[in-house]
């Protein structure tokens, strides 16, 4: 009885909490439709939605999540892990491209799910710890996913360790204070090849880069950014947004295991100059 009513107490503020989050409702219809899971390449599988990308990362000691989608496609994401013939209680690492509720708001409900550890490039562990209520873009005080306790907090070219799998998380802040890519070579039966799951930086605001007290050093974080992706070199690349990469015209759902489609050095060049002049034209009229 009397652990019972301990349990009560310790359970009563997350139950608070997460009444509390206001998922953002005014979402575009391909961030929760359906999409049909497929192996990428080597052990990498996407199992997001049609434009959330989510991506399982296989390996001898279990797997890797890397983003959720939207909190209600906790569900989905499931369901491709499964069909693809996964084990869902497989995942042991949760990761994130970035902090916000499109990419994160199923991890605390997957996190339950699968007991797995979450690791969080350090400077958005706080964000991720209040879900996202202090973000400087759409935070506001509005609690926009449920609140996740990261395991492990990461540094700039960090190595996430599982099985025969490392990756290298990669800094790229601007989009939140503690956005991320990752990079991690893969193989299958024929070649090796080495994939970037970049996190592209969009810019989130439109206010003024100097009219953002909560993050002083957004426009050098953002030109940092720009200037460490120019220079990565990479078979491969992938980004949290389907639409970003272009998966639609890459792959469709009937193909066979292909992935030379997403060698794509030219689209991702072009991705980035397009929002280097975003920034650009900003800082302009600063
Ligand atoms: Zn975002």
């Amino acid at each position: 009885m009397k652990n019972k009513f301990i349990l009560y107490f310790l359970l009563f503020p997350l139950a608070v909490f997460s009444q509390n989050v206001q998922e953002p409702t005014d979402t575009q219809k391909e961030w929760s439709a359906p999409y049909a899971p497929f192996r990428i390449v080597g052990n990498i599988y996407y199992v997001g939605t049609y434009d959330l990308a989510c991506y399982l990362i296989t390996t001898s000691k279990g797997n890797i999540l890397i983003n959720t989608g939207l909190s209600s496609s906790a569900g989905q994401i499931k369901k491709n892990v499964t069909s693809l013939g996964f084990n869902f209680k497989d995942i042991k690492i949760l990761l994130t491209t970035q902090a916000h509720y499109d990419h994160l708001g199923a991890m605390a409900e997957i996190k339950k799910l699968t007991g797995a550890k979450m690791m969080v490039d350090e400077k958005d562990a706080e964000v991720m710890k209040n879900g996202g209520r202090t973000d400087y873009a759409l935070g506001g005080g509005k609690t926009t996913f449920a609140p996740i306790m990261p395991d492990r907090l990461l540094k700039d070219g960090d190595q996430i360790q599982l099985g025969n799998t490392s990756i290298v998380m990669l800094h790229h802040p601007g989009h939140t204070k503690g956005s991320c890519s990752f990079l991690l070579k893969t193989e299958d039966d024929k070649k090796e090849y080495s994939v970037l799951i970049a996190n592209m930086p969009s810019i989130v605001t439109e206010k003024k880069f100097s009219e953002i007290p909560a993050y002083p050093n957004i426009e050098k974080d953002y030109a940092y950014t720009f200037g460490s992706l120019k220079k990565l070199s990479f078979d491969i690349w992938l980004s949290s947004h389907a639409s970003q990469f272009d998966l639609h015209k890459k792959h469709k759902p009937a193909d066979k295991y292909n992935p030379a489609a997403f060698i794509d050095r030219k689209g991702y060049d072009l991705v980035l100059k397009n929002l280097e002049q975003d920034f650009n034209k900003k800082i302009s009229k600063e």
